[in-house]
C-alpha cells in the first residue's frame, strides 16, 4: 500500500510532472517571472472556470481577504462579522487593518456559520460579513446575502477551502466564491487548487471594484509611479501560474475523486451511534477540502493515537476557536459558542485527497471502526 499522507502531492505531482515540468521551463527561459504571459492567461481561464468577470489574481489568500477589506474601505472601528470556526486568517485580517472582528457561532452539524447568530451580532458600526464556505462546502448564502442586503453590509466570500463547488440559491447555479461583492480563494498547496508555494485570488463582477482591487494588489498604482492609493505588493509569479493552468484543467475530476473517497467514508460510517458524518446543506455541492467527522466526547484523542500507531495521518480543524486564541480572546463569550467548542473537541479530518485507492480507504475506515467499536458501543 502506498503511504498514507493527508494530501499526496507527491504522487498528484508523478501523473504531471512531465507537463508541470515542460511549463515551468518555459517560464524560466521566457524569463517573465511576474505578470508574465502565464499570468494573464490563468486570469482569463479562471474567469471562465468560475464563470466571473473578474479574477485578479494575488500573492496568497490572506493577502485576498485583506485587499478586499481595502478595496471596500472598510475603516478602523469598522465591524466585521465572521465565524469564530475557521482557521485564522479569516479573522487575522480582520484585526490587522484595525477593522473589529466581531465573531460568530457556527452550525453544530455543517460547521457553517449560522445565519440567526450574525442577525444577533448586527449593530450600527457592522460594514461586512465574511462567510467561510468551511471544509469544502457552501456557508448560507442565500439567508446570509439577504440579511446583508436588508442591513446595507457588504459580503465577503473566504472560498479558500471550496474552489470548484458550486452554489444553488436565488440567484441560481454559481461558483462558490462570485456570489457576494468579493470572493476571496488560497492556491497554497494543500488546498483544493493548489500551486507549488503561495498564490491566491479574488473574484468579482463588479469593474470598478475589480479595478481597484489590481490596484490596491500593485502598490496602490493607477499607472506605473503614480499611486491613487495606500496598496500592497501582492502579486502571483509566472511560476505557480504556469503550474495553475495545468492543475485547473483537472479540478473538476480532482474534485470528483475526493467526492467519491468521502462517498466510501460515508458508507462505512453512517449509521454508527459513535460517529456523524459530515452533514450535507442542500444548496451547495460539497468539494471535500476536508472530510470531517463529529464523534462522541471523549474518545477523538484515543483514536487520534491509535491511528496514528498505525501510520495512518488525521488532523484535528479546529482544535482552538478564534474567539480563545490568545491575540483575539473574547471576554464577553458567555455560552454563545457551545456549537464551536464542542466541535474544537470532538472533530477529526482523516485524509483526503485526490489519490487515495480503495485500499487505503479501507484500511483507514477499518482502523477507525476498530477503535471505536471498541471504546463506544457501536
Ligand atoms: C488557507 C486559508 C486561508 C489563507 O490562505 P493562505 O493562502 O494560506 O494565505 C484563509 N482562509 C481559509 C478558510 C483557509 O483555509
Amino acid at each position: 500500500m502506498r503511504a498514507l499522507r493527508m494530501v499526496d502531492l507527491v504522487t498528484q505531482y508523478e501523473k504531471l510532472k512531465p507537463e508541470i515540468d515542460r511549463a515551468v521551463l518555459g517560464v524560466m527561459e521566457a524569463a517573465a517571472f511576474i505578470n508574465g504571459p502565464e499570468v494573464q492567461s490563468f486570469q482569463k481561464e479562471l474567469e471562465g472556470y468560475m464563470d466571473v468577470e473578474h479574477v485578479i489574481p494575488c500573492a496568497n489568500g490572506t493577502d485576498a481577504l485583506q485587499i478586499a477589506m481595502m478595496a471596500l474601505d472598510l475603516q478602523p472601528g469598522d465591524e466585521v462579522i465572521t465565524a469564530s470556526f475557521t482557521y485564522i486568517a479569516t479573522a487575522e485580517v480582520i484585526a490587522l487593518l484595525r477593522l473589529k472582528p466581531v465573531l460568530v457561532e457556527v452550525d453544530p452539524h455543517s460547521f457553517l456559520i449560522d445565519p440567526e447568530a450574525v442577525r444577533k451580532a448586527i449593530t450600527p458600526r457592522t460594514r461586512a460579513i465574511v462567510p467561510v464556505h468551511l471544509f469544502g462546502q457552501c456557508a448560507p448564502m442565500d439567508e446570509l446575502l439577504s440579511i446583508a442586503h436588508e442591513h446595507g453590509l457588504f459580503v465577503i466570500e473566504d472560498t479558500a477551502q471550496a474552489i470548484g463547488c458550486t452554489h444553488r440559491g436565488a440567484e441560481g447555479a454559481r461558483r462558490a466564491g462570485t456570489i457576494g461583492h468579493i470572493g476571496c480563494t488560497s492556491f497554497f498547496p494543500s488546498k483544493n487548487l493548489g500551486c507549488f508555494g503561495d498564490g491566491g485570488a479574488l473574484f468579482t463582477r463588479d469593474a470598478a471594484l475589480a479595478d481597484r482591487i489590481r490596484r490596491i494588489a500593485n502598490h496602490g498604482q493607477s499607472q506605473r509611479y503614480y499611486h491613487d492609493d495606500i496598496g500592497v505588493n501582492s502579486r502571483l509569479d509566472s511560476i505557480q501560474a504556469a503550474i495553475l493552468r495545468i492543475k485547473l484543467r483537472h479540478l473538476d475530476t480532482y474534485t470528483q475523486a475526493r467526492q467519491a473517497a468521502a462517498a466510501r467514508y460515508d458508507a462505512a460510517f453512517s449509521g454508527h451511534s459513535g460517529i456523524e458524518i459530515p452533514a450535507r446543506v442542500h444548496w451547495s455541492d460539497h468539494v471535500f477540502h476536508q472530510y470531517t467527522l463529529k464523534l462522541t466526547p471523549g474518545v477523538r484523542d484515543g483514536l487520534q493515537a491509535h491511528l496514528n500507531t498505525l501510520g495512518i495521518p488525521s488532523m484535528v480543524y479546529y482544535p482552538v476557536p478564534v474567539h480563545l486564541q490568545k491575540a483575539y480572546v473574547q471576554a464577553d463569550a458567555g455560552d454563545r459558542f457551545r456549537n464551536t467548542e464542542q466541535l474544537c473537541a470532538q472533530v477529526i479530518s482523516l485524509p483526503m485527497h485526490t489519490e487515495l485507492d480503495d485500499e487505503q480507504l479501507d484500511f483507514i475506515i477499518d482502523s477507525t471502526l476498530q477503535y471505536l467499536n471498541q471504546s463506544t458501543p457501536a
